[in-house]
């Protein structure tokens, strides 16, 4: 793009009616108006998978325990995982806390847009709202919200959900940010998206842009954005037995390469090789729930639930350690397995 391209965007007025807009009916949030870095930065990664409304309780919940970088980053893992129960994806749990050890061995949080980027857990988008919001870098910050709003507004078809889109969406966000602005521009953007522009049926008759919306004039309101089917959505079995024996249970932690590593769990059956052992468990168990359904982002377990109270304690794996029912709530747990210990 020519500079004078640049200068035509950044003066565009699709940028003052976000802007204006913004300052009439931006969303009030905890985070919003603070400049600590820190603040700011967990609420974005707990904001990444997670609606706002859940969210905001978790950023209390941490910055009532790890008021400081520091003191997240002394915290330990399990520490860490435990707060961050429920919310689910736990590898940006794990993340933050690798990334908070990172940023207090640095000395302090990092202020450009690549030194937030080599942060673990850090993608573009965070970065550049991390950026904008805690030190007025000039960056867009392009969420959904964003992408759907620019491609209903200039009525780009091109899907949001591949590089060439993404490179296309965040050039005309850049190219529409007004400088020293940025941190207005992107927030009120992304409540604009959240609250005036929604995915399902958008506020057209009362939103200010609409007598030069491209997608309104158009008649493509639904049709935009154009997102490309790809996702292939694989299906799980898992069997939990929860077993009880004088007041113990015997909990496992999960290992790397696989779903909610360094999270607990009970006996699981599927994944036992020792078919006597596991015939020998499931011949006294009660059924607690068959085919509980649990949804994650690329797969959709099927659960069975069941329940022991053997005479004899069971000699199970070594990876098993039996741990007082009284003490469950000090392991950091998948929401799966909370869901089978409220059956109980
Ligand atoms: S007119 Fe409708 S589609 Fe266009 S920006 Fe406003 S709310 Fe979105």
């Amino acid at each position: 793009m020519s500079f004078f391209h640049t200068f035509v965007l950044m003066n565009h007025p699709f940028t003052q009616s976000i802007l204006d807009w913004y300052s009439c009916f931006g969303r009030t949030l905890p985070w919003r108006g603070l400049s600590d870095p820190y603040a700011i930065w967990l609420s974005e990664i707990i904001l990444q998978q997670t609606r706002i409304q859940q969210g905001e309780a978790y950023w209390h919940r941490f910055m009532k325990q790890f008021p400081t970088v520091e003191a997240l980053a002394a915290a330990s893992e399990d520490e860490v995982l435990r707060l961050w129960q429920g919310l689910g994806y736990y590898s940006r749990a794990r993340n933050l806390h690798a990334a908070a050890k990172q940023i207090v061995a640095a000395g302090s949080f990092p202020q450009s847009l690549a030194g937030i980027k080599a942060l673990k857990g850090v993608g573009d988008y965070t970065a550049a709202a991390v950026g904008s919001f805690a030190f007025g870098l000039d960056v867009a910050a392009v969420d959904g919200n964003v992408f759907r709003v620019l491609a209903r507004y200039f009525g780009i078809d091109t899907p949001i959900n591949t590089t060439e889109g993404k490179h296309a969406f965040t050039a005309l966000a850049e190219e529409l940010l007004p400088l020293g602005q940025a941190a207005s521009f992107n927030q009120g953007l992304m409540d604009f998206g959240a609250i005036q522009c929604t995915p399902q049926s958008p506020r057209c008759t009362v939103c200010p842009l609409a007598e030069s919306c491209s997608a309104l004039r158009t008649g493509r309101v639904e049709h935009l954005p154009v997102k490309l089917k790809t996702l292939h959505i694989q299906e799980r079995r898992l069997a939990y037995i929860y077993i009880r024996y004088n007041g113990y249970t015997p909990f496992r932690r999960r290992t790397a390469g696989d779903i909610w590593q360094g999270l607990w769990e009970p006996v699981e059956l599927e994944r036992m090789t020792d078919e006597s052992l596991k015939n020998s468990l499931l011949k006294d168990s009660v059924v607690l729930a068959k085919n509980v359904r649990h949804v994650l982002t690329h797969r959709v377990l099927l659960a069975d639930f069941y329940f022991l109270e053997p005479a004899v304690r069971p000699q199970l794996p070594d990876e098993f350690i039996w741990i007082p029912e009284s003490s469950l709530d000090d392991y950091g747990k998948p929401r799966l397995v909370e869901r089978l210990l409220e059956r109980l």
